[in-house]
């Protein structure tokens, strides 16, 4: 029996069939444990798996099927395991804000790091418009065309007067979604604006009591109609890659990849001292945006000294 993974809490899995309209509470067959694997967790919300029913709530999963795509974070636990987030994802949604909590241009780029090695589209949400002087305005004008340029999209919306919400429902209809950014940007109360039947707590009432009551450390998919979803993940505190190479950052970040054909040492360049290089040279012109550029040098230098001890091990 096929079925897709809507919910897990690390050892229990959710899994919703389809054909029956029904749900099973499902753990995984022994054979399907990892324990040298690199990732923390062999399946993820968004899975398709084979599964046997025990009863009428209980199952084994037997087998998952082939991803489309995933994303994977580093474990917040253990930083050389990779966490699966989750899989078969059609857009990525980060939402952030130009108000509380304080914007960081840093973070989308570290963001788009989990989601261009799989060629994940990206939507980039500007939530709290209602607050936006003429200052956000500008920057928001100045960070959506820096972004739409590369390819990535960018919208602005309001939950408190919903300006951009019936836009946000078109750009997301008929796919899987990836909800995502730091918590207190909103995401819940956009999730409770396109969901309505869901009721997700707000910070305010869970969250910033110390221990939160509600800090899930897993995905969570709900449906907004049949072929509409969105997988709610918890918020990010930090983004790290310690799993990272030099090279991995260069690639993906978009433009520069382009670029790399002009550089001297095409793709093997990073973009930092190398002769000819011409990212920098483009850099220097204004060609690629200054702030890509530094968000790229800064990411160098954190996998750089990040890694050292591990590169300078066997020395
Ligand atoms: P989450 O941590 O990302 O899920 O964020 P929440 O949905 O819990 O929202 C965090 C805080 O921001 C709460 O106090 C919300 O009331 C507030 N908030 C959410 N959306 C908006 C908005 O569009 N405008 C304004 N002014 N405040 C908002
Ligand atoms: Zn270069």
């Amino acid at each position: 029996m096929k079925g897709l993974v809507i919910k897990s809490t690390g050892s229990w899995y959710e899994i919703y069939i389809a054909d029956e309209d029904k749900t099973f509470q499902a753990r995984l067959a022994g054979k399907l444990k990892l324990n040298k694997s690199q990732l923390t967790n062999p399946i993820a919300v968004g899975d398709y798996v084979i599964i046997e029913p025990e009863n009428n709530i209980n199952a084994i999963i037997h087998s998952v099927e082939n991803r489309k795509n995933y994303i994977v974070r580093q474990s917040p636990k253990n930083r050389h395991q990779m966490h699966l987030i989750a899989a078969n994802i059609d857009l990525a949604v980060l939402v952030t804000t130009l108000k509380e909590p304080k914007f960081k241009q840093g973070f989308i780029d570290r963001f788009i790091i989990t989601t261009e090695p799989q060629n994940i589209p990206l939507l980039i949400v500007f939530n709290k418009a209602d607050l936006y002087e003429k200052a956000e305005m500008y920057e928001f004008e100045k960070i959506k065309e820096i972004y739409e340029a590369i390819g990535y999209k960018v919208h602005k919306v309001s939950c408190y007067n919903n300006q951009g919400i019936e836009e946000l429902l078109d750009l997301m209809k008929s796919k899987v979604n990836l909800l995502s950014g730091q918590s207190g940007v909103g995401k819940s109360s956009i999730i409770n604006i396109i969901s309505p039947g869901t009721n997700k707590k707000t910070s305010e009432i869970s969250d910033h009591s110390g221990k939160g009551t509600h800090t899930t450390t897993f995905a969570e998919m709900t449906n907004i109609d049949k072929n509409t979803y969105i997988i709610d993940t918890p918020g990010i505190k930090t983004l790290t890659f310690n799993n990272l190479e030099i090279l991995d950052v260069a690639h993906n970040f978009k433009e520069f990849f382009i670029l790399s054909q002009h550089c001297r040492f095409g793709s093997n360049c990073t973009h930092r001292d190398e002769p000819e290089c011409a990212v920098r040279t483009s850099s220097e012109k204004g060609l690629i945006t200054f702030y890509r550029y530094q968000s790229y040098l800064s990411l160098l230098e954190e996998i750089d000294s990040q890694n050292h001890w591990e590169r300078n091990k066997d020395l």
